[in-house]
């Protein structure tokens, strides 16, 4: 491993100001980088899709033998991220104290860069490397739902884009879903007939007082946390309408659509009791994923990382990432961690060795394919 050259590339990236949508200097950069690798360029309009300006980049190299692999990272970074001055201390990178330091996701970006040059450097014959960097990843996975996957020919991925250290695997993420209960009830004069009206806020007070919300079990959660009514300023009128919003996370799949279920049940019996009427919503952010262990994406990792003297640690992510998305969309994927701690915040660190190791990693799955 070239640390030095990967080292000055990842600060040469993480000076780069950018945020969710305005992702094109550092897409312009990458894309130069990848084509003096050999990469062939496609760009795709991602960016239109929620007001960004930029696409994902996707970037593919013929391979001198058979076999194919895919590698993605997002080029964006969460708020707080412009004029980021990286700090090197005792093997650890950070950012100067009043940013974030970005190496979620560019520890992912300079892995990926520096793993394949370094399997071109080997002079051995390579398998077809695909490289997908995507757009408004922090923003709402935007660039991955946007993308075309018809434009890849691998079924596997591995998206370099976990906080943890190098050798954690991830293997499933849970989904999110946004749910919604619009309640209709009836207008009265406040002051001269309320027993005519129906009040719509009282009946969704009534479903959200008896439901079931927060931890549901082990792996199922749900949060209620948006109240609202189209008749909010009219203190004369009896309450016609309520919103009910809020959002449901698991990592299976099927747990959803039960609560679902019973979210729908439960607010129908009150509307029907109190003479309401109901309506619903519900609104994908990502579903869950779980790969099986033994599966050939988690197969190769694990060998590649047992040559590197490193045992694999395979758990499951907190969040949604890219990966959720690709799986949904049928390409088996894996977060893979870089060695990066408390992203999203300026205390974000990461140990250069990890990130250097998973510079070496990617060459060694290439090689292994
Ligand atoms: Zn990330």
């Amino acid at each position: 491993m070239k640390k030095q050259r990967m080292f000055d590339e990842l600060v040469e990236l993480m000076q780069i100001d950018v945020s969710s949508g305005q992702e094109t200097e550092i897409a312009g950069l990458l894309v130069k980088k990848l084509e003096q690798l050999g990469f062939t360029i496609t760009r795709d309009e991602a960016g239109e899709t929620f007001g960004g300006a930029c696409g994902n980049v996707i970037a593919v190299r013929e391979g001198e033998r058979s076999g194919v692999v895919c590698f993605c990272s997002h080029m964006d970074r969460v708020p707080g991220g412009l004029g980021i001055h990286p700090v090197e201390e005792d093997g650890i990178l950070k950012s100067s104290g009043d940013t974030i330091l970005a190496a979620d996701d560019l520890s992912g970006v300079a892995a990926i860069l520096e793993g394949v040059r370094e399997a071109i450097e080997s002079g051995e014959k390579l398998p077809k490397v695909e490289i997908l960097f995507t757009v408004g990843e922090e923003a709402g996975l935007y660039g991955a739902k946007a993308f075309d996957v018809s434009h890849l020919e691998s079924k596997m991925m591995y998206v370099l884009d976990s906080p943890g250290r190098i050798g954690r695997v991830v293997n499933g993420a849970p989904g999110r879903a946004l749910l919604e209960a619009q309640v209709f009830g009836k207008a009265a004069h406040a002051g001269n007939e309320p027993e005519k009206g129906i009040d719509a806020a009282k009946v969704m007070a009534e479903m959200l007082a008896t439901m079931e919300t927060g931890r549901l079990d082990e792996n199922t959660t749900s949060n209620f946390s948006s109240l609202w009514s189209k008749s909010a300023k009219a203190m004369n009128v009896v309450c016609d309408h309520a919103i009910l919003r809020g959002e449901m996370r698991s990592r299976v799949g099927e747990k959803m659509d039960r609560y679902e279920e019973y979210f729908q049940s439960h607010c129908r019996e009150i509307a029907k009791k109190r003479g309401a009427k109901v309506e619903f919503k519900r609104e994908n952010t990502f579903l869950p994923f779980q790969i099986p262990e033994d599966a050939e994406v988690i197969r190769i990792i694990r060998e590649a990382l047992t040559e590197m003297g490193i045992e694999i640690q395979i758990n499951a992510g907190g969040g949604g990432m890219d990966a959720n998305i690709f799986n949904q969309k049928g390409i088996t994927c894996v977060g893979v961690a870089t060695g990066y701690f408390k992203n999203h915040s300026t205390e974000e660190y990461l140990h250069l060795d990890d990130f250097y190791r998973a510079g070496e990693l990617v060459a060694r799955i290439i090689q292994k394919i």
